[in-house]
C-alpha cells in the first residue's frame, strides 16, 4: 500500500513544531520533523514523535459526551439532539 506524507504540526505544547505523518491503510505509521521545518529545525522530542497511539486506541472516545446538566439548562440544544 501506498504511504502519504502528510504536513501538520504539533499541537502536544505550544512550541507548535512542524512535523510529517506517515501514513499507510489510514494509520499513522511515523511522524518526524519537517526536513526543514522553521520550528522543529529537523528535530521533535519523544512526544512529538512518538505520542500518537492514542489516535487509533479502542478506548478513543468517537463521540460527543455532553453532561445532562448541561441539557437541562440548555433544553433548545437537548431538543436538537438525541439522547
Ligand atoms: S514536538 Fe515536542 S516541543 Fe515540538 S510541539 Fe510537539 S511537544 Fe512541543
Amino acid at each position: 500500500m501506498h504511504v502519504k506524507e502528510i504536513d501538520s504540526v504539533c499541537t502536544y505544547c505550544g512550541v507548535g513544531c512542524d512535523i510529517v505523518g506517515l501514513v499507510e491503510n489510514n494509520e499513522i505509521i511515523e511522524i518526524t520533523a519537517s526536513a526543514d521545518g522553521y520550528v522543529s529545525q529537523g528535530k521533535l522530542c519523544v512526544k512529538g514523535k512518538y505520542g500518537f497511539d492514542f489516535v487509533a486506541s479502542d478506548e478513543r472516545i468517537r463521540v460527543p459526551h455532553i453532561k445532562r446538566d448541561f441539557l437541562a439548562r440548555n433544553p433548545h440544544i437537548a431538543a436538537q439532539i438525541s439522547v
